[in-house]
């Protein structure tokens, strides 16, 4: 839950001891250096902010925005300083003071309220998008060095290819030997973007035995809207949510992202949230089933929600060595964020960079022809960085590659 006033903002941020444990933990702070981009400098900040102690200006707002919301220093707090709910509860508070300018207002609202959190709009986007990819106009786009200084125009012209979007049943029945029955949130940017995990993870759960329930009514996370210091907003969509899985005991994700998210709702809920690699894990029937042999070493890049507040990044390992012949190895500097965090790469694309940079580097040093990740923001965020380097690398979604040696094929079965 995240606080909402100031008076218990401050008694959260009031356990910060300052020890500086979490400082080295920090993507932020080991670029910059500067105590104000790490998080006891930030919580300080908030404190003297909540207090108006310091005035809540341009340069205090710019040591909170570089923060990823990543929550690295949450992890190793030895205190439980409940870092992701201060920054989002802060964020909140501070955002109706703001200055920015209208385009900026307008462009986030566009984007986020006229769009990435509205299902059916997103889907007629993902079909322009979709027609607009198999035009010539792309690769006309990329010779602009116009377009190329715009945040979001650079992030569309590195999308992956757009696959026709499926129209989700409300039920996908089980097959062989019944398990279970299971509810699955499907996310915004996964359904335009990243269909084939949704459907993959729909594949093999029915095959191990569990019905799928697609509830029409889901809404997005919220997570968007609470980086953008809107609670409100993310506890309404908390609300459509409760009520569209009322009833369902599993309420499986297959994006860290939304799923650190849905974890954030009260216990009622995020107490039947699993991360699909989670279950899966713990999932039953996989006797029944043949996995294919795929003879690579698959590095693994883990997610920092999946490490930090999901706290499952080992799963995803044990599913990749469930497929004979695969080694599957981390990825070094899997501790550090990848820069991706939600909309960061649009509204921080210096820092987005720099912290991408880090990961192309480990990818090349993997010598691994195959990323496999649990977050769709990870995989669009790396993907560009590999299609930008030239190199031939797939990232994809664990559960994706394990569908696919299951007989799972991308077009087939849609
Ligand atoms: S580790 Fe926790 S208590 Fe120590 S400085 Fe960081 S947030 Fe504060
Ligand atoms: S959330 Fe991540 S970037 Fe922000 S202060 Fe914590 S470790 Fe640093």
């Amino acid at each position: 839950m995240i606080p909402r006033t100031a008076d218990s903002l401050l008694e959260e941020a009031g356990r910060c001891v300052a020890c500086g444990l979490c400082l080295p933990h920090c993507p932020t702070y080991r670029k910059t250096g500067n105590e104000a981009d790490s998080p006891r400098g930030r919580i300080a900040l908030m404190q003297g902010g909540l207090e108006r102690r310091i005035p809540m200006n341009e340069r205090y707002h710019a040591h909170l925005d570089l923060c990823l919301g990543c929550r690295a220093c949450e992890a190793v707090c030895p205190n439980n300083v409940a870092y992701g709910g201060l920054l989002a509860g802060v964020r909140g508070l501070a955002e109706s003071s703001r200055r920015r300018g209208l385009w900026r207002r307008l462009a986030r609202v566009a984007l986020v309220d006229g769009l990435v959190t509205k299902p059916a709009r997103l889907r007629l986007a993902g079909g322009l998008l979709r027609a607009w990819q198999a035009s010539g106009l792309p690769a006309l786009a990329q010779k602009s060095t116009g377009l190329a200084q715009w945040s979001l125009a650079r992030i569309v012209l590195r999308l992956p290819r757009i696959k026709p979007q499926p129209v989700w049943k409300a039920v996908y029945p089980a097959q062989g030997t019944v398990r279970g029955e299971v509810g699955l949130f499907l996310g915004c940017v996964a359904r335009v973007a990243d269909s084939d995990t949704l459907r993959a993870t729909i594949f093999v759960l029915n095959r191990l035995g569990y019905t799928v329930h697609v509830p029409p009514g889901q809404a997005c996370c919220g997570a968007l809207d609470a980086s953008m210091g809107r609670p409100e907003k993310a506890a309404g969509f908390e609300r459509e949510n409760g009520e569209a899985f009322s009833g369902m005991d599993v309420v499986i994700s297959t994006a860290a992202g939304c799923g650190a998210t849905l974890k954030g709702y009260p216990q009622a809920f995020a107490g039947r949230v699993q991360d699909v690699s989670e279950f899966l894990s713990a999932a039953g029937g996989w006797s029944e089933v043949d996995i294919a042999p795929l003879a690579e070493t698959v590095a693994v890049h883990e997610s920092c929600l999946m490490r930090n507040v999901l706290r499952c990044q080992d799963k995803p390992y044990g599913l990749l060595h469930r497929i004979p012949a695969l080694a599957a190895a981390p990825l070094a500097g899997n501790d550090q964020c990848c820069g991706a965090a939600g909309v960061y790469a649009l509204t921080q694309p210096g820092m987005a960079a720099v912290l991408l940079a880090d990961k192309i580097e480990a990818i090349k040093a993997s010598a691994a022809r195959i990323v496999a990740t649990s977050n769709i923001g990870c995989a669009l965020h790396l993907a560009a960085g590999l299609k930008e380097a030239g190199l031939d690398v797939e990232v994809v979604h664990t559960v994706t590659l394990l569908a696919r040696q299951m007989g799972f094929d991308d077009d087939k079965n849609r």
